[in-house]
């Protein structure tokens, strides 16, 4: 148990930066949309609607990505980090090594995908 503790404390460093990560992209990028604002001549409207689009699906992957991230954050503050929401098993290191957001085990998580 003593273990599991801290691999959970290692994950929650490692979200946090994360999350931190995300959180300064983001900023980085709702400046840039603000100060491009009024620079595109027609020309260049087709490139900057392309642009903008990548853009606005970037940041709707980034947004999901920090939602799973808060997520996780609050599943370890409630003591519930690591532990499948469906069948209440732990969920296995190497799953959460390689899944930190997840929130049920493999055999759970397949079920419900199918
Ligand atoms: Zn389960």
């Amino acid at each position: 148990v003593k273990q599991r503790a801290s691999f959970i404390k290692k994950v929650k460093r490692a979200l946090i930066q994360r999350r931190d990560e995300m959180d300064n992209k983001l900023t980085a990028h709702s400046q840039e949309e603000v100060t491009d604002r009024g620079t595109h001549d027609s020309g260049d409207e087709a490139l900057s609607l392309l642009m903008e689009r990548l853009q606005t699906s970037l940041q709707k992957t980034e947004m999901n990505e920090l939602h799973l991230i808060q997520d996780a954050l609050v599943r370890i503050n409630k003591e519930e980090y690591g532990i499948c929401l469906d069948c209440s098993d732990p969920i296995s290191e190497k799953r959460l090594t390689h899944f930190p957001y997840a929130a049920r085990c493999i055999v759970c998580q397949e079920a419900l995908e199918q």
